[in-house]
């Protein structure tokens, strides 16, 4: 048994002090504070400002390995997560060499499966060609999503063919897309229309990473024709814009203008934006530095810290945050409900509050934040993967994860 004591817990009502007793990998009681410290045969953690939350489940995160682990590898990357308070990570397919089929899929789970002390699930990328594949059962049951490149990124997935872009939609699994800016999301969307006359049920189509105004407007309007159209933004397009970053350049999308982000976050308060995905991209420093450095930031260890202590100058509920970091997640991949309630799975990050900065000691194999010097207002003190202690004050506990494949 874990009982953490006088923990404000998010509620509709907003932040409240609980007591939060986990057990079986479940929350067992959410009780008010008792007074006095001894509960018999518990593990007490009585932290002096502490806020409790689920655990983010991150959809969009470049794990790069296998082929790029000289900057990420599994274990990095998910000891990143965890001290970042995220409890499952969903990664994309540019690897160095694409994962486009079954053997690119089934040899990054193997590996995963080794090394990483995270659940996880996989994306398998889309081709002019591998249409008719990705449909087949061999593949399904492997993957959590289908990646379209309407643009391009790292990795060289570019996809043209009018047939793979409209038979992707007859697949059941979230197909989610880079679309490169207005014109890519106003393509993708004349395909899902086109779908929606040939299928039935559509699935989920998934727009990553949201980045301009425009883009936000159509997302809109098409979210008024699709129900089961959703949208992503990362925390640097939310927190970062071109005036006040230059370091590190060369993230794509790329960061907007002060207005841009004022209107997205906007989109997150109203719910038009569904979810926060980091784009977790590590590249080392060395390669940032160079002439034309690749396209990415780290961002996986520092999102929710740093989003807790945005919502809370922004005035924006804690159940919104929750929704949005990982609830809307939780749904779209079928984890169930991972509210901080009897019964369900405890998945949860305790966060301490105080005064903190970012920087030094990363988990992440490229050591560096484009958040670096930025003040935060939380630490992670543990995190909580269905009931076991896997992060707690710098150190790590792995347990045998979860492949997630819904
Ligand atoms: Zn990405």
């Amino acid at each position: 048994m874990l009982v953490m004591r006088n923990v404000h817990v998010p509620l509709q009502s907003g932040w409240e002090r609980r007591d939060v007793w986990i057990e079986g990998g479940r929350y067992r009681r959410i009780t008010p504070p008792e007074h006095g410290d001894f509960i018999s045969g518990a593990r007490v953690v009585a932290p002096k400002a502490g806020f409790l939350i689920p655990a983010a489940v991150d959809p969009h995160v470049h794990v790069r390995e296998p082929g790029y682990d000289y900057k990420e590898d599994w274990e990095s990357c998910s000891k990143a997560a965890l001290k970042g308070g995220v409890c499952a990570i969903f990664d994309m397919p540019n690897n160095k060499e694409p994962v486009t089929r079954e053997r690119g899929l089934l040899e990054k789970r193997a590996i995963a499966l080794k090394k990483s002390l995270v659940d996880f699930g996989l994306y398998v990328a889309l081709t002019d060609g591998n249409v008719d594949e990705i449909k087949e059962t061999k593949i399904q049951k492997l993957i959590s999503g289908v990646k379209i490149y309407m643009a391009e990124t790292t990795g060289g997935l570019l996809v043209r063919s009018d047939r793979a872009l409209l038979q992707v939609f007859g697949q059941p699994k979230p197909v989610l897309v880079h679309t490169g800016g207005a014109e890519g999301l106003c393509r993708i969307l004349h395909f899902y229309t086109k779908a929606k006359k040939r299928v039935g049920t559509l699935p989920v189509l998934y727009i990553c990473h949201l980045s301009t105004k425009e883009e936000l407007t159509l997302v809109e309007g098409a979210k008024r024709e699709f129900l089961s159209l959703k949208a992503e933004v990362t925390p640097h397009h939310l927190l970062l814009h071109r005036k006040n970053y230059e370091e590190y350049g060369s993230v794509l999308p790329n960061l907007g203008t002060p207005e841009d982000a004022e209107c997205l976050w906007d989109g997150v308060a109203r719910g038009t934006i569904d979810f926060m995905g980091t784009d977790h991209a590590p590249h080392t420093v060395y390669e940032k530095k160079k002439k034309s450095p690749p396209a990415g930031f780290p961002g996986i260890e520092t999102a929710v810290p740093l989003l807790m202590t945005a919502f809370g100058e922004r005035k924006l509920p804690a159940s919104r945050l929750v929704r949005f970091t990982s609830q809307a997640a939780r749904e779209l991949f079928h984890l169930g409900d991972g509210s901080i309630m009897p019964k369900n799975s405890a998945s949860c990050v305790l966060f301490e509050e105080g005064e903190w900065e970012v920087g030094g000691g990363y988990e992440t194999k490229c050591r560096w934040s484009p958040f670096e010097g930025v003040k935060t207002g939380y630490r992670t003190l543990l995190t909580v993967v269905r009931g076991n202690v896997v992060y707690r004050d710098g150190k790590f506990n792995k347990r045998r994860v979860r492949f997630i494949t819904a």
